[in-house]
C-alpha cells in the first residue's frame, strides 16, 4: 500500500498527531463552550434575582407602578447582542407593558409560567433563526407567586467565540499535522540512509565479486550489524561457490582420462576388418557419443578454470593455422551431411593456450555443423588483419534472430527455436566468449535468420603490441551484428 518506509512513517506520524490535536481540540472547544454558557447563565439568573428582589422589597405593592419605576433601569445602551431582555408577567400570564427592548422569542405562555416551582433554563430559537438563553421564574411572597420574569439573552457572542475558536483548532490541527509528516519524512530519510547505503554497496557484489565484503561500520549500530551479518553469508556463499567450483574442476579433470582411454580403445577396435557392419555402427556410435562427452568435460573443466581466473603466465606462441587444420580435420569425422572446407589460411601465430584455443575452434566448427541443415556449407578461415589473427567460421545454417544474438553468449543460453532435436548444453559459446577475452581478443557474430552465421575471432598477432588503437569490430553489415 505504501510505496516506501519513509512515506509509512510520513503518514503514521501526520495520523498519530491530528488524532492527538482532535482529541485535544475537541476537549477544549467543550470546554470553553460549557464555560461561557455556564457564566451566561449565571448572569441571566442574577439578574432575574436582583429583580425579583425589586419587586419584593418595593412598599408599593401595585405591579403596574413598579414596572413604571422598574422601566427606568433595565436595559441601557448596550449592543444588541450584549442585551438582557426582560419580561415581567402578572400572576394570569399576562405580559406587563415594560420599556426598553422587545426580547425576539414568544412569549410565555400561561400553563407554562404555573408549572415553574423555581428557575427554569432553556435555549430557545427566537425570531430571524437566533438562538437565545431564557431564564424563567417566579417571584414567591410566602410561597405564592406574585409574578414572573424572564430574562433572556442571545447565544451569538458565546457562538462567535467557539466559532473562532474550532476555526484555529482546525487551521492549526491541519498545519501541526503536516509539519509532523513532513517532520517524520525528513526524520526517517535520515535514519534509513545507511540501508540505502547497503543497497548501493550489496548491489555491486556479483558471483565474480564474491569476494567483496561491505564496510563493517555505517553510523548506525543495526544497519552495522546487518553489514556485518550480510558479510558472513557472503564468506559462507564464497566458500560453497569455491568447493563447487572445485568440484567440477577436479571431476572434470577425472572423467577426461578413462574416456581419453575408451575412445582410443574404440579406433582400435574399429580397425579390425572382421567386425560386422552393425558392430561397426555401434561401435562408431559410441565413438561420436565419447567425442561428444569429452568436449562436454572440456568446456566444464574450462568454465571450472574461468570461474577461478586464468593465469596469462600460462601464455605460450600457438600456430593458429595448424590448429585450425587439426580441427577441421577432426570435425571431417563427424560430419556427413554438411560439407566443411577451409577458406583463406595464412601463416598465424598467436600468444596463448593452445588447448583452450582448440576448445574455441571445436565449439565454433561444433555449432556450425549443428546448425546447418543437411546439404549445407560451412567454411573455416584464418588469416591476419592488421596487428590481428582472424578466424572466420561462417555456415549457411538457420541464422540467429536479433534477440537471441544478445544473449548467445550467456551461459547455458539455448535459442528456444533450436532446442528441438539438437543437442548441446548452452556453454559452448561462453567459453568460447570467455577464452577470447582473456586471450585479449574478441568476437563478433554476423547472422542472419534463414541466411548464415559467421562468428569471427580476433586475437592479437604473436608480437603484436599494437591491437587497442585498431578496432577489431570491423566493418558493421546490415546484417545482425554482435560485438562482444
Ligand atoms: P549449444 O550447446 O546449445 O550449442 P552454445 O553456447 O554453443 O550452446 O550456443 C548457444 C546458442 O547459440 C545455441 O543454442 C544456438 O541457438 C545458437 N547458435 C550458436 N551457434 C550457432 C550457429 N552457427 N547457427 C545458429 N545458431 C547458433
Amino acid at each position: 500500500m505504501f510505496p516506501s518506509i519513509r512515506s509509512f512513517l510520513a503518514f503514521g506520524y501526520t495520523l498519530i498527531v491530528l488524532l492527538i490535536v482532535a482529541s485535544l481540540g475537541v476537549g477544549i472547544h467543550t470546554l470553553v463552550d460549557h464555560r461561557l454558557r455556564e457564566d451566561l447563565d449565571k448572569g441571566l439568573e442574577s439578574r432575574a434575582r436582583q429583580i425579583a428582589r425589586f419587586i419584593l422589597s418595593d412598599t408599593d405593592t401595585d405591579l403596574a407602578r413598579q414596572v413604571q419605576r422598574l422601566s427606568g433601569g433595565i436595559n441601557g445602551g448596550e449592543p444588541e447582542s450584549d442585551v438582557i431582555y426582560i419580561r415581567l408577567y402578572d400572576t394570569s400570564g399576562l405580559a406587563l407593558p415594560l420599556d426598553g427592548p422587545i426580547p425576539p422569542i414568544p412569549d410565555a405562555t400561561p400553563q407554562e409560567l404555573r408549572r415553574l416551582k423555581g428557575p427554569a433554563i432553556k435555549t430557545v430559537v427566537g425570531r430571524e433563526g437566533t438562538r437565545m438563553r431564557v431564564v424563567t421564574q417566579p417571584v414567591l411572597y410566602r410561597s405564592a407567586p406574585i409574578a414572573y420574569i424572564q430574562a433572556s439573552r442571545s447565544l451569538a457572542p458565546v457562538e462567535r467565540i467557539t466559532g473562532q475558536l474550532r476555526s484555529a483548532l482546525v487551521v492549526g490541527g491541519v498545519l501541526a499535522g503536516l509539519l509532523a509528516g513532513l517532520l517524520a519524512y525528513i526524520l526517517a530519510y535520515q535514519a534509513l540512509r545507511p540501508f540505502s547505503e547497503i543497497v548501493e554497496d550489496t548491489r555491486e557484489i556479483g558471483a565474480d565479486t564474491l569476494d567483496r565484503r561491505l564496510p563493517s561500520t555505517y553510523g548506525v549500530d543495526e544497519v552495522s550489524r546487518l553489514a556485518r551479518s550480510f558479510n558472513s553469508l557472503l564468506d559462507r556463499l564464497q566458500n560453497a561457490f569455491d568447493l563447487q567450483k572445485r568440484f567440477v574442476a577436479d571431476a572434470s579433470h577425472e572423467l577426461r582420462t578413462p574416456l581419453t582411454t575408451i575412445r582410443g580403445n574404440i579406433d582400435v577396435l574399429l580397425l579390425d576388418p572382421r567386425l560386422s557392419p552393425e558392430v561397426r555402427a555401434s561401435l562408431q556410435n559410441v565413438s561420436t557419443e565419447s567425442a561428444r562427452l569429452t568436449r562436454l568435460i572440456s568446456n566444464l573443466l574450462l568454465m571450472a578454470r574461468a570461474d577461478v581466473g586464468s593465469s596469462p603466465s600460462s601464455f605460450r606462441p600457438v600456430d593458429l593455422h595448424a590448429l585450425v587444420l587439426e580441427t577441421v580435420h577432426q570435425s571431417l569425422a563427424s560430419t556427413e551431411d554438411v560439407s566443411l572446407s577451409l577458406g583463406r589460411e595464412d601463416q598465424v601465430s598467436v600468444a596463448g593456450d593452445a588447448d583452450q584455443l582448440k576448445q574455441v575452434l571445436l565449439n565454433l566448427v561444433d555449432n556450425a555443423l549443428k546448425y546447418t541443415p543437411s546439404g549445407g556449407q560451412v567454411t573455416v578461415s584464418v588469416y591476419s588483419e592488421g596487428p590481428w589473427a582472424k578466424i572466420e567460421v561462417s555456415d549457411n545454417g538457420i541464422g540467429i534472430s536479433q534477440p537471441d544474438l544478445e544473449r548467445i553468449f550467456d551461459r547455458f543460453y539455448r535459442a528456444e527455436r533450436n532446442l528441438r532435436g539438437v543437442s548441446g548444453s548452452g556453454l559452448g559459446l561462453s567459453i568460447v566468449h570467455w577464452v577470447v577475452r582473456s586471450h585479449g581478443g574478441r568476437i563478433t557474430v554476423e547472422s542472419a535468420l534463414g541466411e548464415g552465421s559467421t562468428f569471427t575471432v580476433w586475437l592479437p598477432l604473436f608480437g603484436s603490441t599494437d591491437t587497442t588503437a585498431a578496432d577489431p569490430g570491423g566493418p558493421v553489415s546490415n546484417r545482425s551484428l554482435t560485438n562482444l
